[in-house]
């Protein structure tokens, strides 16, 4: 039995795709050379977890896995069914003939914003506002960390579109709209991934279990489309795509990117998920990116408008611009039949099929998937971590805009008072935590409620904070009367866009949600109050200004909602400057600055500051 096992282990030994201490190439060139054609198309397919039984892994060799927008097991999973989900799909990759291991990739594009319990940090277009590198890296350290509690070692993320338009119903998504910002935060492509040992352009680096693959996306030009429509096209000459959109490509391959998503988007006309010169020729070829290039969820069929009108079509298109990984989802048979007869016909050449296969086993050897296919629970108490919600905390202060202090004439109302006799809290997103965390949380959309996550409201917080003889009155929509027999020091008034995603969240009005406008107007009318919005963009406030004392930006703030009582209180003070330019009306949109005629309420870049009381 002891000479059976060594033989057996020395035949192993042969095996040089399976040894670790191979150089990377020969193991990538061994095990290319043992795949069948059909194994190879296999390994290009991502396909939706619903559909992943390990039957299906098996029999078509199905390389990669996601969770699409909010597609998790079950509400209020915990560490152990994830993993436990992730595993079973890949013990069905481990079975196949040569067991390479799927990657299963998910959206954390805020935190690990699919799970029950994660630290759901600021939306970025927070972050944009902290222009803090170092925050962001950490972000991604802590956000890889959850992630791995789950058993997942890949996120879509981080989104470096460079949003110009907040008509744009991802603009949220985007740190600003000035490339500059987008470029520093790309820090957090180091924070998820690991620091690159080598300063070898273009090479994708994951540094083993406690960090994940990223990807940034939407290559490239989504955050520029006409009107901010989604999915639209990007009308812009090609300095002007170079210039703006471009940039944070350079840093996010510098650090060694692992993966970058093409997008919907149309750049003048022509779909990036067709776009052969800039995937390819640019991408691939000029930037020396070596990782790999996704797709978009069902972005091939939507090469065509409408989508799926000639998928032979958008299979050649996209296999041809250069994209090696394709999120199907769900009809992995029709795409799996069609490319290989079109590799039959000799249409698209073995070599591409090549290139996009070695590009994505490079991506699973370099990060160890080989060694450790299998997760398992040791990382399950970072979830929702005490020092995860503390950094949560932090980059919340940091995120906050001042951009009111005081009528004309009048003294600053910030920080307020923690000792004071009674202050009314107001609005429909005081006490809402799921509106804190806006789209992409839990859910695609987003959700209503405080149920859906754990985390502080920004209600709870302010009661938390407050001295324990200061009487804290709730009232979401108050009356004028209401207010006014109440006889209040002050009132906080919290109010915003309900969540919303992709496809659901372009807006031509920009509108504070109702009844906002009226508790402004009922509450800010006879106390002296504070507005804080809760929004994924600017929105129009400019007819409401001049009757609120003070004004805060709080963006999508995720489940910390105490790093906003922290600042308004004056534990700590207001730092946050714009990251983009807040309109006075949306007619005057898009406008960033720069532009020719820049006339906005508040320019990119302003912030009020206020000193913390402990100072
Ligand atoms: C979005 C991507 C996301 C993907 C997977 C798409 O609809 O555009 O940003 O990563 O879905 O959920």
């Amino acid at each position: 039995l002891l000479l059976l096992c060594c033989a057996m282990a020395a035949a192993q030994g042969t095996l040089k795709y399976k040894d670790p201490k191979q150089p990377l190439g020969a193991r990538i060139r061994d095990l290319m050379n043992r795949m069948t054609l059909e194994e190879k198309i296999g390994q290009m397919v991502q396909i939706e977890r619903s559909v992943a039984t390990p039957e299906v892994m098996k029999k078509y060799f199905i390389g990669s896995v996601l969770s699409g927008g909010g597609s998790v097991p079950a509400q209020k999973a915990t560490p152990e069914t994830w993993v436990n989900m992730v595993n079973q799909i890949q013990k069905g990759s481990l079975s196949t003939r040569l067991g390479i291991p799927m990657i299963y990739g998910i959206d954390a594009v805020h935190g690990h914003n699919n799970v029950y319990g994660a630290t759901i940090f600021p939306h970025n277009v927070g972050l944009g506002v902290t222009r803090d590198p170092n925050l962001l890296k950490r972000i991604g350290e802590a956000t890889a960390l959850e992630v791995r509690a789950t058993g997942i070692p890949y996120v879509f993320a981080p989104c470096i579109a460079v949003c110009r338009d907040p008509r744009w119903g991802r603009c949220y998504e985007s740190y600003s709209e000035d490339y500059r910002i987008v470029q520093q935060m790309t820090e957090i492509i180091p924070g998820l991934q690991g620091d690159l040992p080598t300063k070898r352009r273009g090479v994708p680096f994951v540094g083993g279990k406690t960090k994940v693959a990223a990807c940034a996306k939407h290559f490239v030009g989504d955050g520029g489309t006409v009107r901010g429509i989604d999915e639209n096209n990007t009308v812009i000459n090609e300095q002007g795509l170079f210039g703006i959109h471009m940039p944070a490509y350079y840093n996010a391959v510098n650090k060694g990117v692992a993966t970058i998503m093409v997008s919907y988007s149309a750049w003048n006309g022509l779909r990036m998920h067709a776009n052969k010169e800039l995937v390819t020729g640019f991408l691939k070829n000029k930037l020396k990116f070596r990782g790999f290039v996704i797709s978009d969820w069902q972005g091939i069929d939507r090469i065509t408008t409408p989508p799926h009108l000639n998928y032979s079509y958008s299979v050649y298109a996209g296999i041809s611009a250069g994209i090696d990984m394709i999120m199907v989802p769900f009809n992995y048979t029709e795409f799996i039949d069609e490319i290989n007869s079109q590799i039959q016909k000799k249409l698209i050449p073995i070599s591409r099929i090549d290139d996009a296969v070695k590009r994505i086993l490079r991506v699973k050897f370099t990060m160890g998937l080989f060694e450790e296919p299998l997760a398992d629970l040791s990382f399950a108490n970072q979830l929702g971590s005490k020092e995860h919600r503390e950094l949560a905390r932090e980059a919340v202060r940091k995120s906050l805009v001042l951009l009111k202090n005081g009528k004309t004439g009048a003294k600053p109302l910030l920080p307020l008072p923690k000792k004071t006799g009674k202050i009314l809290v107001a609005g429909t997103h005081a006490d809402n935590l799921a509106y804190q965390c806006g789209g992409w949380t839990i859910t695609w959309q987003g959700l209503n409620g405080n149920d859906v996550t754990i985390g502080t409201t920004i209600l709870t917080a302010v009661k938390n904070t407050v001295a324990p003889t200061t009487q804290v009155v709730y009232s979401q929509n108050p009356d004028a009367n209401f207010v006014q027999s109440g006889k209040f020091d002050y009132a906080i008034v919290v109010v915003g866009e309900p969540p919303y995603a992709e496809m659901f969240g372009d807006s031509t009005n920009l509108t504070i949600s109702e009844p906002g406008p009226s508790t402004i107007k009922n509450v800010c009318g006879s106390v002296k109050c504070v507005v804080v919005v809760v929004s994924g963009r600017p929105v129009v406030i400019q007819p409401y200004v001049s009757t609120i004392d003070a004004l805060v930006a709080a963006w999508l703030p995720g489940t910390e909602g105490q790093g906003v009582a922290d600042t308004l209180f004056g534990d700590y003070g207001f730092t946050g400057k714009l990251a983009r330019t807040w309109f006075k009306s949306v007619k005057q949109l898009p406008m960033n600055v720069g532009d020719r005629s820049y006339d906005p309420l508040y320019p990119f870049g302003f912030g009020l500051t206020t000193k913390p009381y402990k100072l």
